[in-house]
């Protein structure tokens, strides 16, 4: 359902009988039913009908020819032949809008792993699909990386790590806290990493260039590039941004196994360091785990096992001092 997809962030709560979905935009209503029809309401919905072009019943999707109700227009286009809007390319999405028909380009996509969890580093993966490609990566078993568990993922990861080029990068904990105390927000961390891995990879791929580059959106593209400010080399032409990107083009997809990969990987390596199993996430097991670090190796060792700013680290030594005592 593209359609669903591309409006998935105006979604409205209650479904008019007989629909599948409707999504309110600042100039138009959409409701698309069962039968395939979408129903565009309001004063500028020949516009909105018009990205999506197809078979037009009724009023005529896109040609002016609105049909009033509640004194304002309405249009209706048969659903499921999407053709791609003039304006999509070489607009960067202010407003969050996809180009329609994103998911069968040729695209980079960029997702991260490990921002939530106390133990390990935060990993960025810019991935380049091309549209060619496509087929196979789902062959292979390339999706949402949030249904797989992390056998799975290290299968996948390992074969596709010869087939797409991607960028990783690792930012390790030293790091981070040193930027982290240093006033750094993670969502700057993370613009600053996804920027420079989806600059890595147009480099690689050049002179090739993705149609589009789609970042797993985790603030707004306004401030996404504030946090840039700074930076030489600012990655903005065709940028667009999407939660749940993953569910909208492989590529994003292929960039989280492979930062999920990574990120597996580095809290194995930080298990043998330890000497036993390093738990994810931020959970009362992480609490356990870190002191007894802290019990085995001293407290001078966390830097560069957690993120410290994270309240894990005030009940991990509140752990200890109770065993202390
Ligand atoms: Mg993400």
């Amino acid at each position: 359902m593209k359609m669903h997809d591309y409006y998935s962030k105006q979604l409205v709560d209650k479904n008019p009988p007989g629909s599948v979905f409707a999504a309110k935009t600042s100039a138009c209503m959409v409701t698309a039913y069962k039968s395939g029809k979408v129903l565009f309401q309001g004063n500028d919905c020949e516009k909105e009908a018009g990205k999506w072009g197809g078979a037009a019943r009724g009023g005529g999707a896109g040609s002016g020819d609105g049909r009033g109700s509640d004194g304002g227009r309405s249009v209706t286009v048969a659903g499921g032949t999407a053709k791609k809007p003039a304006a999509a390319k070489g607009k960067s999405a202010a407003k969050g809008d996809l180009p329609i028909g994103i998911g069968g380009m040729s695209a980079i996509g960029s997702d991260e792993v490990g921002t939530g969890d106390f133990f390990g580093p935060i990993t960025v993966v810019a991935a380049y699909v091309k549209k060619e490609h496509i087929p196979l990566l789902k062959e292979l078993g390339v999706r949402d990386s949030k249904d797989l568990g992390d056998e799975k993922i290290i299968a996948i990861a390992k074969v596709i790590k010869d087939v797409v080029p991607f960028s990783l990068l690792t930012l390790k904990n030293e790091k981070y806290n040193q930027v982290q105390q240093a006033g750094w927000s993670q969502g700057k961390m993370k613009a600053v990493l996804h920027n420079q891995a989806i600059l890595n990879v147009l480099g690689k791929i050049s002179p090739e260039k993705p149609e589009v580059i789609l970042i797993d959106q985790f603030v707004q593209s306004s401030t996404y590039f504030q946090h840039l400010k700074n930076q030489k080399a600012i990655a903005k032409e065709n940028v667009y941004f999407s939660t749940k990107a993953e569910g909208i083009h492989l590529a994003v997809a292929a960039a989280s196994i492979l930062a999920r990969y990574a990120f597996i990987q580095y809290i194995d390596k930080l298990s043998e360091t330890a000497g036993f199993k390093i738990p994810k996430g931020a959970g009362a097991q992480v609490d356990v785990a870190a002191a007894k670090l802290i019990v085995n190796k001293g407290r001078d060792v966390l830097p560069s096992f957690v993120k410290l700013h994270f309240a894990n680290t005030d009940k991990a030594l509140a752990l200890v001092n109770k065993k202390r005592k």
